[in-house]
């Protein structure tokens, strides 16, 4: 039966108090007409003298003080009994609560403790196991972390490694291409931090927005005239189709231009030469929405979530080339739910090209 704590409290006290009472009608009724018979029989023999009478009434408080010492005492011992049961069925979980949190402190996150039962102390040991489960997940993804970032660094770092090594031996040439060479994998490895950098801050909740009313629109206008002479270097079309009016939104517009380069950015670094990137808006259903359709290489349905999380990449090494560090869209997908939004990346498969859709809440 689920009871609560307080009600289990009163029960235990209830009990005590009905052992008391039944210990006390339960002595008086054994002792107290026996004593009392006794003495007016010897009144009724000598007589009724005034100090029969006497005795009769000092031998009667004598007995009930008797019935009340001994009904006390049991209904103590029974108080003892059962406050003692209450207190270790109260203390032994969180006794165990007090030694589990001692062992997480020390860094031992699989830590779990009993649930006894459906009371305030069954619900405190489950909220502790989720607390414990939470910790546990976030030391996970801490450990996952670093691993990543060693792996992430190794490449650049080696390269840079043997191109100073072939230097040194004189098996590479001393000249321009080479040190363009090492200060292309130099400058990755700053994008890299750079990008680790942005990534556990957002992961830590420590990216702050300056939110203002702004045109979207605006927004996207500027960043596409600044990637156009890259896309005009690659031979890749760059297409707005955009609403003359869109109800201004609560952005931050550093934040929301940083998410449309990276998706802009990667629509044109996925997109072979004579291909085309169309970006459209509109408004629908309460949400502002930005779809941009490239013709590239497209996504396999069980990459479309995967790319968002982090140092996720579809080939490895055609990432590596191209120089992502695989998080780009991680941060913009914290970027896009830190307004309030969400994002989504569509595709009908490898050579079909992919849309990314940005929705945003109206203001
Ligand atoms: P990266 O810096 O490697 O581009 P992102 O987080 O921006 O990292 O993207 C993750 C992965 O998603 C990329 O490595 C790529 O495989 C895939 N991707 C992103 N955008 C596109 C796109 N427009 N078309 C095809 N694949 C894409």
């Amino acid at each position: 039966m689920k009871f609560n704590l307080g009600v289990k409290l009163l029960i235990s006290y209830l009990v005590i108090v009905m052992t008391g009472v039944f210990a006390l009608s339960l002595t008086a009724s054994i002792f107290a007409p026996a004593a009392l018979d006794r003495h007016i029989a010897e009144m009724q023999s000598m007589g009724q003298s005034a100090a029969l009478v006497a005795d009769l009434h000092r031998n009667f408080r004598a007995a009930v003080n008797e019935i009340l010492v001994i009904s006390t005492s049991v209904a103590m011992l029974a108080a003892g009994a059962v406050s003692a049961f209450v207190t270790r069925r109260i203390l032994d979980p969180i006794r165990q609560m007090k030694t589990a949190s001692r062992l997480i402190a020390e860094g031992d996150y699989q830590q779990r403790v009993k649930v006894y039962e459906e009371d305030e102390l069954g619900e405190l040991a489950r909220t502790f196991n989720q607390m414990a489960e939470r910790l546990a997940h976030t030391e996970e993804r801490r450990m996952e972390l670093i691993g990543n970032v060693a792996h992430e660094l190794r490449t650049p770092l080696s390269s840079v490694g043997v191109l100073m090594e072939g230097l040194v031996d004189g098996v590479l040439p001393q000249e321009p291409a080479t040190y363009i060479s090492v200060q292309r994998e130099v400058a990755r490895l700053q994008r890299l931090v750079d990008d680790l950098q942005e990534l556990s801050r957002a992961e830590a909740g420590q990216l702050h927005l300056d939110l203002q009313p702004v045109n979207p629109i605006v927004l996207v206008e500027r960043t596409a005239d600044k990637l156009r002479p890259q896309f005009a270097d690659k031979s890749v079309s760059l297409v707005l189709h955009l609403p003359e009016r869109t109800p201004q939104l609560d952005l931050d517009p550093d934040r929301f231009t940083q998410i449309l380069i990276n998706i802009m950015g990667n629509a044109l670094q996925y997109t072979p030469e004579g291909g085309r990137v169309t970006v459209t808006a509109d408004t629908q259903a309460g949400a502002f929405r930005l779809r941009i359709a490239d013709t590239g290489i497209g996504l396999r349905l069980a990459d479309q979530q995967a790319i968002f999380e982090r140092f996720y990449r579809v080939e490895k090494s055609r990432a590596r080339t191209g120089g992502g560090s695989g998080v780009g869209l991680t941060i913009a997908r914290y970027l896009v739910e830190m307004h309030g939004g969400h994002i989504h990346a569509e595709s009908a498969g490898l050579g079909h090209g992919s849309t990314f859709v940005v929705s945003l809440p109206l203001t």
